[in-house]
């Protein structure tokens, strides 16, 4: 498999300046990601007042691991202190969720005027962030907010987390081949990806079958999202990720259902929206809460490590 690393600065001023895309196959290597970092320090040395590190992965704090289900790392259990070890010590290193970043990145660059918030980054898989009086809420290791594994089918298809009918198995775009298959949208013998945006591309053309399948991704988002608004009364869901590409039917379902079927006192004014920011506030939303959050103008950073 081949994955892209992507190197961005971004500065103080929230402005990326510079993205790089690195190409590798296998494993992720810590010195070859620590390399590729350290030509950005050097260029920027006087400049850089920290290193954001955002991966598709949970940061468990508690242990200092990563855990992923979708990158092929080295050695997780050691990646963090590995890197810290190779990044310069006088440059704070901290450690981000994506999910996490682009959800921070909505309060100070996109519409969201809100301390308390729920972010939904549908992509392959399903990720959430909540932001809660303006912080990241992580739970006791970093796990909270794993919306994309709470199971919607007791019985339900097996996950790689070890439960069974977690949510993004339904409604991730990786599920999307074998749900088009079953509402009769595509043959089984079809031979290539079916992706959100060819649901979307035969619904606008008027398949019903195609309409009856958006409403069946967005009712199963929907009783999540529930679930997600009895705990913990957001003021907000924002919905970002490649799911947006079902376009209106699916977010008009999704309202809808908030409205009529949810406990009334937490649904009447809930403004549940897409994103309107672009792929780059996953680099802007982690460097604004490292800003925010962890770097302290007025102290030394040496060794500095956040596991947010
Ligand atoms: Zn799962």
């Amino acid at each position: 498999m081949e994955y892209k690393a992507s190197c961005y600065c971004a500065l103080t001023s929230y402005e990326v300046r510079e993205n790089y895309y690195y190409t590798y196959k296998g494993k992720i290597y810590v010195k070859y990601l620590s390399d590729i970092i350290i030509e950005s320090l050097k260029k920027y040395s006087s400049e850089i007042l920290g290193v954001c590190i955002v991966l598709p992965a949970i940061i468990d704090n508690v242990n200092r691991n990563i855990i992923t289900m979708v990158l092929d790392m080295e050695k997780n259990e050691t990646f963090i202190d590995d890197l810290r070890d190779y990044i310069p010590q006088q440059y704070g290193l901290a450690f981000f969720n994506d999910t996490t970043s682009l959800a921070y990145a909505e309060n100070t660059f996109g519409s969201v005027e809100s301390a308390n918030y729920a972010y939904i980054n549908i992509n392959e898989g399903v990720g959430a962030s909540y932001i809660h009086d303006s912080k990241i809420l992580r739970g006791t290791t970093g796990l909270a907010m794993q919306l994309g594994h709470m199971s919607i089918k007791k019985d339900g298809v097996p996950c790689s987390c070890g439960n069974r009918g977690c949510l993004e198995n339904y409604i991730g775009e990786l599920s999307l081949r074998s749900r088009a298959i079953e509402y009769g949208l595509i043959d089984k013998n079809f031979d290539s990806d079916f992706l959100f945006r060819d649901l979307e591309e035969m619904s606008s053309k008027g398949d019903q079958k195609a309409d009856t399948l958006i409403y069946a991704l967005a009712d199963e988002l929907s009783d999540a999202l529930g679930k997600i608004i009895v705990i913990l009364n957001p003021e907000i869901i924002v919905i970002g990720g490649i799911g947006r590409k079902l376009g209106e039917k699916y977010l008009n379902r999704i309202q809808a259902n908030i409205k009529s079927n949810g406990f009334i006192q937490f649904c009447k004014n809930i403004n549940i929206k897409y994103t309107k920011l672009n792929d780059s506030a996953i680099f802007i939303g982690a460097a604004k809460y490292y800003i925010d959050k962890h770097f302290d103008f007025s102290r030394n950073a040496e060794g500095d490590l956040f596991l947010s």
